[in-house]
């Protein structure tokens, strides 16, 4: 298996499989040319986790071609860059003009798609160079390089997703003490967990207690977990390149009864989105299907985000699944079903789960109990 922190990752029978596929969605499109700077993009193209800096880096491929896809490299970094037979690297030096060098590999493109990451700077001076072309967004135009997962991309998530659904289950079963400790204690607690299962590094933990739970993206403080109270827990790590990300809530005594009704109206929202995540969906149904049971239960202005993210070697990345996405759901997409309901000031739960978008449809990542567990610890 190939992953980005694996030797054979410099096997260049990967990257050429891959720009082939990507070439062919390129042709698709109608694109005459690619052009990516520094990000995962250019990694999963060419393994190379360029610095990001003023200088420009910049990966440029024609689908098609018979030439191999061509990055040029500011020449003082040369010595960093990864070698292989698929694509050819390009030092400029600091009295040379790369805008000028790209601008001559790809005369005569009439529709050019360009990163997100490309630094305005260096597009605006290519766009004043071929005035007679039409850049285009990558995001906008193919929903993303690396949205679509390989069967290995697949496993990897499914890897991984399995680490951070074992440390979910731990915190279930009540093995993370709770009450008592702050909730940055808790947070270091869960990420020494995390990468005690597996994972290689963590990219983010989020450890949200009482009111706290309301804010969806809390930044654990030193406020102390109270009994009869609700702990959100969102995190997510690295294996292998690739990521990880959950969510649970669990309950610090008995759950009462309108928070349990309320979990009751999210978990069925999770449900209905995991079911709609089928090939030939548009993500924007996917998102409606979580959406509707939640504003249906009266709870419409407290779910106040979209239901989900892609995911893959970023926490993340395309497809979204959000309201008014008309791009369909294809197999090997991999994204987030993770609604909340949020009560400023006083509570608020999400259930995630990331699943991965097969033949039949959605296949979850984490599998660990989804009711809302009262934990006593
Ligand atoms: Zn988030
Ligand atoms: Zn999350
Ligand atoms: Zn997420």
């Amino acid at each position: 298996m190939c992953f980005r922190y694996c030797e054979c990752m410099t096997d260049s029978d990967l990257l050429e499989s891959r720009w082939a596929a990507i070439s062919a969605r390129l042709i698709a499109d109608g694109a005459d040319a690619l052009i990516l700077s520094t990000g995962f993009d250019l990694v999963y193209l060419s393994t190379y986790d360029a610095r990001r800096s003023e200088r420009l880096t910049a990966f440029v491929a024609i689908p098609g071609a018979t030439a191999a896809p061509r990055l040029f490299v500011p020449k003082i970094e040369m010595p960093e860059v990864p070698r292989s037979p698929a694509f050819e690297v390009a030092g400029w030096t600091d009295d040379e003009d790369p805008v000028a060098m790209i601008a001559d590999l790809i005369q005569g493109a009439q529709r050019v798609l360009v990163s997100d990451e490309m630094w305005a700077h260096y597009l605006l001076r290519l766009k004043a160079l071929m005035p007679d072309t039409q850049f285009v967004s990558l995001s906008d135009s193919l929903g993303g390089l690396r949205s679509v997962k390989s069967d290995v991309e697949m496993q990897a998530l499914q890897t991984v997703g399995t680490l951070a659904n074992d440390v979910a289950a731990q915190i279930q079963r009540g093995e993370v003490p709770l009450v008592g400790r702050t909730e940055l204690e808790i947070a270091d607690d869960v990420i020494a967990r995390l990468l005690a299962v597996g994972h290689e590094q963590v990219e983010f933990c989020i450890v949200a207690s009482g009111p706290n739970s309301a804010s969806p993206h809390h930044n654990p403080t030193d406020r102390v977990v109270q009994p009869n109270e609700i702990v959100l827990f969102d995190f997510g790590g690295k294996h292998r390149g690739y990521c990880s990300d959950i969510t649970r809530c669990v309950f610090t005594g008995v759950v009462p009864d309108d928070v349990a009704s309320t979990y009751a109206t999210l978990k069925k929202a999770q449900q209905a989105a995991v079911d709609a995540a089928r090939p030939g969906a548009a993500l924007g149904d996917v998102d409606a299907a979580a959406r509707s049971v939640i504003a249906d239960a009266g709870f419409g202005d407290n779910f106040i985000h979209r239901t989900g993210h892609g995911i893959g070697t970023e926490v993340h990345e395309q497809p979204y699944v959000k309201a008014g996405n008309d791009d369909i759901v294809v197999v090997g997409h991999a994204f987030s079903i993770e609604p909340g309901i949020y009560f400023e000031g006083k509570w608020g739960i999400r259930l995630e789960d990331i699943v991965i978008v097969l033949d039949d449809g959605a296949l979850r990542c984490s599998t660990t109990e989804h009711e809302l567990v009262e934990v006593h610890a």
